[in-house]
């Protein structure tokens, strides 16, 4: 094996990276040695950074977002712990954070470099956060309920206006990870939006759905306070303070983002999603007409029941794909997964039961 060059994506099926679309990798390439981290050095980066927040306050219907570019959906999150513990101060001293057990392990990271409580909580039977869950762990020390939209391993949706509210009446604030779901959810039929419920600040990733290069991760915020919560003063630097958690950063993700959403928002990303929905569809459809057991796709995510020995041998003949916790197999139809690939895929399957 040449290990120069990267691997192709014909049969990587469960993860949630893929190609970049031509003009993000392009971008990326052109903007690869400028740090959006020193705004007043690399301005023309900083402006582009600056209209790749709007145009994801935009997809997630926030109005008039404060947020950045972050390296990923794990210091997207983990900075929004860290806003609310630090915007919680006066009210508590013993932070804790209530989310369902379907949020993504960043939140686990988030809580033991932070310091504050993780308190993981059942989801119901169709695998959302289980609201009278969250409420009986929700107490006057917890500065935040995180929702989930698009789970990790099963892409489910959790009931966020609902969430929003139990936070609020707690007097926390509400976090939605939607790293995945982000560019999917605003072509869904959902009877809700962003723009209906007052969330505080969301995760959504130009790096996965967004087609951006890696690292493209984004963090959004309602209010400036959120942004400002923060900050740290820079000594050395022309701006005067910084909000990222990490310093230095390439402005690749931050141009690509940027070129991406410009080249797709919104039509390409409808497109896409539609061609996804539709191939997690057929590719359910195809397993249960196998006999294998589905769990239904809410987003284009489709887990199913096959033997550990089948997974194997799917292995073995270099399928990329991956289980849930629960050792269920996990198909992302990500843009690079076709009807052909999946057809292929079906056929092995065939082939090794
Ligand atoms: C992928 C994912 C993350 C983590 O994002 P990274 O970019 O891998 O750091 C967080 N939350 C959800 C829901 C994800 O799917």
């Amino acid at each position: 094996m040449q290990r120069s060059a990267p691997q192709t994506f014909d049969r990587v099926l469960s993860s949630m990276c893929t190609e970049p679309h031509p003009a993000a990798r392009d971008a990326a390439e052109r903007f690869l040695a400028t740090n959006p981290g020193d705004p007043a050095t690399y301005e023309e980066v900083a402006e582009l950074e600056s209209d790749a927040v709007d145009t994801l306050g935009e997809i997630a219907g926030l109005a008039d977002p404060h947020g950045y570019v972050t390296s990923g959906g794990t210091e997207a999150n983990v900075q929004a712990v860290r806003a609310a513990r630090n915007r919680g101060r006066e009210r508590t001293s013993n932070p804790n954070v209530v989310a369902p057990e379907s949020a993504h392990f960043s939140f686990n990271k988030a809580a033991d470099v932070l310091g504050v409580e993780l308190r993981l909580v059942p989801t119901d039977a169709d695998r959302r956060a289980d609201l009278d869950a969250v409420r009986a762990a929700v107490d006057d020390d917890t500065v935040l309920v995180v929702g989930v939209a698009g789970s990790t391993e099963f892409g489910r949706v959790d009931p966020i206006p609902e969430l929003v509210d139990i936070a609020h009446d707690a007097g926390a604030f509400c976090h939605v990870d939607a790293a995945w779901g982000g560019f999917l959810l605003p072509f869904t039929d959902r009877a809700w939006s962003f723009a209906h419920a007052p969330v505080d600040s969301l995760t959504i990733d130009p790096h996965k759905c967004g087609r951006a290069c890696i690292p493209a991760g984004g963090l959004l915020f309602r209010e400036r306070d959120g942004l400002d919560a923060l900050a740290v003063e820079t000594p050395y630097l022309e701006s005067t303070s910084q909000a990222t958690l990490t310093g230095t950063r390439s402005g690749a993700g931050v141009a690509s983002a940027a070129a991406a959403m410009d080249a797709l928002w919104p039509d390409g990303y409808r497109r896409e999603y539609e061609r996804a929905a539709d191939l997690a569809a057929w590719f359910a459809d195809e397993l249960r007409g196998r006999d294998i057991d589905v769990v239904d796709p809410e987003l284009p995510l489709v887990a199913a029941n096959v033997p550990d020995a089948v997974f194997e041998a799917l292995r073995a003949r270099e399928w990329r794909v991956s289980r849930t916790g629960s050792d269920l197999l996990r198909v992302v139809c990500m843009p690079h997964v076709t009807r052909e690939s999946l057809a292929a895929f079906l056929a092995d399957l065939d082939a090794v039961r």
